[in-house]
């Protein structure tokens, strides 16, 4: 198979996979992004895809993304930057792409409010639902506190919750999704204006399944539509 008609067909393979875990819970699959994780890989599968129907594209390094959206402007494509953010790519994040999935901390959305012009940057908080120090994303307990910052920021909409648990085992990351999930309804009973809280960004390759029978409005895959990535492209 040459590597448009390979992509093709697992890119229609994760749509089945989306179908049938939301049609085994009664759920919408239209309810359900497939964003494609396309970090590391060459713009030719992003051309590939995008002629499969793909629209959603998600990049974890500022340059290389930078890129590709350069290569796509025009074409309708949305861009989300799924990767640690450092303070000094702020601004090159906030004038290139569509959606920030890993806000964790008030100085990051700040910097990106004031870097952002034209219309809003649409941003999810990451948690840190694992609660394990080391690891990115907010704790829980100062969820409240980062939503109350991001409703500041005028340039800055919230939609939503995001994640990336230890792939412990599927015990653990179902309870993870069943965390974020619950963090998601509580954190939008709160909002003065919940329209635009819609998006809980949990649930890759492995476990979109799992992701989509707890709640998951888009989910983050890589793997599964472009093939393992080799050692040193991991995250
Ligand atoms: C790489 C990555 C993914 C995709 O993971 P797969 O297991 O390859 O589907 C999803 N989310 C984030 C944040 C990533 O860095």
């Amino acid at each position: 198979m040459d590597r448009a008609a390979e992509l093709k067909h697992h890119w229609l393979a994760v749509h089945n996979r989306i179908e049938s875990a939301s049609a085994s819970v009664g759920r919408n699959p239209d309810t359900v992004t497939c964003l494609a994780v396309s970090k590391t890989k060459p713009l030719s599968d992003i051309e590939h895809l995008f002629a499969a129907g793909q629209r959603a594209f998600g990049e974890n390094y500022v340059q290389e993304a930078v890129e590709k959206i350069t290569a796509f402007t025009g074409k309708g494509v949305a861009w989300h930057f799924i990767g640690a953010i450092q303070s000094n790519k702020t601004q090159v994040i906030a004038q290139h792409f569509d959606w920030v999935h890993t806000i964790d901390r008030a100085k990051i959305a700040h910097r990106l409010n004031d870097a952002r012009s034209g219309n809003p940057l649409n941003v999810l908080i990451q948690v840190n639902v694992d609660q394990a120090p080391s690891k990115a994303g907010v704790l829980p307990e100062a969820l409240d506190a980062l939503v109350d910052e991001i409703l500041k920021c005028p340039n800055l909409q919230l939609h939503g919750l995001m994640s990336i648990p230890d792939p412990v085992n599927d015990t653990a990351l179902q309870r993870a999704h069943q965390d974020l999930h619950a963090l998601f309804t509580k954190t939008r009973a709160g909002l003065k204006d919940p329209t635009h809280f819609d998006t809980l960004s949990m649930g890759m390759t492995h476990d979109l399944e799992l992701a989509i029978a707890e709640g998951s409005t888009l989910v983050r895959i890589g793997t599964a539509l472009f093939g393992a990535r080799s050692p040193k492209e991991t995250v």
